[in-house]
């Protein structure tokens, strides 16, 4: 190296890390691209939403004792009201349109996929008795405005909340392992008798729909403000079947 390039050698290295910098916010395309690790700010102007209905085939889900209704029913009648809800607003994928069972790991290589978008993965809960009322779960710092969103609109349609944990960081398959920005919503216990019979009613599930569909056109709209400040970055690897739960 001659005298005058290393004097602009630190320059140059100024330079080229900038350049990774950009390169690792955009994907090829440009817009909001794919990251592993979703440290970073949650995403404003994005175009396509990725809905999948939890479960499926086989695997029913949660089974409402007092109603009857399986889980992976009404995730599926949830996505396509969420998806009627958009409208053409969004380009909106569904993970799946018929009863079917795709593997976690399949969900998210599919959710990859595409650029400039995000992922929600819609469910209802099970658990004690007495426990009622929304959740939202997430891993990514660039979810957590997305998911504060989500559960303040999941709760303003709730008429009542009872032990439940709100909004969780939690790394699960869905959360931690794609490369955009996620969420898993659990939209209400189907083991409370008086959510049970709440998520039966067609004009419920629409009201819930029609928060969800606001929460994510806020979002697109407004990226994270209003949200609060975002969380830590947290460095754990990706999630497996096999892991011990957290
Ligand atoms: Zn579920």
């Amino acid at each position: 190296m001659n005298a005058s390039l290393k004097r602009l050698s630190p320059l140059l290295g100024l330079v080229a890390s900038i350049a990774l910098v950009s390169c690792a916010s955009q994907s090829g395309t440009g817009g909001y691209g794919r990251d592993e690790w979703g440290h970073r700010p949650g995403p404003k102007g994005f175009t396509t939403v990725i809905l999948d209905a939890g479960h499926g085939g086989h695997d029913s889900g949660a089974v409402s004792r007092s109603t009857g209704a399986k889980e992976k029913d009404l995730t599926l009648d949830m996505v396509n009201r969420i998806k009627n809800e958009l409208g053409s607003s969004f380009r909106t994928v569904l993970m799946r349109h018929h009863d079917a069972f795709i593997d976690l790991d399949d969900r998210v290589a599919r959710a990859n996929h595409y650029p400039n978008a995000i992922l929600v993965s819609v469910h209802f809960n099970s658990g004690p008795s007495g426990v009622r009322g929304p959740e939202t779960y997430y891993w990514r710092v660039d979810s957590h405005g997305l998911a504060v969103r989500c559960q303040r609109a999941m709760a303003a349609v709730s008429p009542a909340e009872q032990s439940n944990r709100g909004m969780v960081r939690r790394r699960l398959r869905l959360t931690r392992n794609p490369e955009i920005p996620c969420l898993l919503l659990e939209c209400g216990y189907l083991s409370h008798p008086a959510e049970a019979q709440l998520a039966q009613s067609p004009a419920y599930r629409q009201k819930m729909a029609s928060a969800i569909a606001q929460a994510i056109r806020d979002q697109s709209a407004r990226g994270d403000a209003g949200t609060g400040a975002l969380p830590p970055p947290l460095y754990a690897p990706p999630s497996r079947p096999t892991d011990a739960p957290e």
